[in-house]
């Protein structure tokens, strides 16, 4: 494991790149409350805009809307995980089935260039690439962001992948107020 998270932070924090997704009931107020209490823990918060995204592995099931968030924070991944899982579990996620519906959906695809092979934790996400409603979102906000595995940036990593038609289709934004990124996603 590449741990520069054991070490002091840095003063600002640690990079970090987070992806979301709903596809159970009302999906934009879910998303706006996962990115409001993303905004607890994360500083220079920055929002993607929505991504309407058809169902993948599991085809039977709502269209997704999906996004993306970066900002900066102390917490360590370990830590970020468990703050992510907290938010998915106190906005009513339960899970039933692999790649089924969710109310909520929060991966953690960067964290600065650390690299983590853990049973619980795997960073950079190991689907990322294969991911246009992963990468589209995180290219608008950080588009030269560095994959610490690939040494590509999101941007040639999104650039890389097959249009597939209806893959994921840009969908406005969350109205979010500027401190959590609302400024950003209204630009
Ligand atoms: P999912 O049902 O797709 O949200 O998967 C959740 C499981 O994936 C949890 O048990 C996490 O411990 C695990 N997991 C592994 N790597 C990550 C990651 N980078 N971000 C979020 N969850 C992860």
């Amino acid at each position: 494991m590449a741990s520069s998270f054991r070490n002091r932070p840095p003063a600002r924090g640690h990079e970090v790149l987070l992806a979301l997704g709903a596809n159970v009931g009302n999906r934009r107020k879910t998303l706006r409350a996962a990115v409001e209490r993303l905004g607890c823990w994360l500083t220079s918060l920055r929002a993607s805009s929505l991504y309407l995204t058809a169902p993948r592995y599991v085809e039977d099931q709502p269209s997704f809307l999906n996004m993306a968030v970066c900002g900066r924070t102390m917490l360590s991944p370990f830590e970020l995980l468990a703050v992510a899982q907290a938010i998915e579990n106190g906005l009513g996620r339960i899970r039933e089935q692999r790649y089924g519906p969710r109310t909520i959906d929060i991966d953690i695809i960067y964290y600065g260039s650390t690299i983590i092979t853990a049973p619980r934790l795997v960073i950079p996400h190991p689907l990322r690439a294969e991911r246009r409603f992963v990468l589209a979102p995180l290219a608008e906000i950080a588009p030269d962001f560095i994959d610490p595995v690939t040494g590509l940036t999101v941007r040639a990593m999104l650039e890389a992948l097959p249009v597939q038609e209806g893959d994921c289709l840009r969908t406005g934004t969350l109205d979010l107020p500027p401190t959590t990124g609302g400024a950003r996603s209204r630009s």
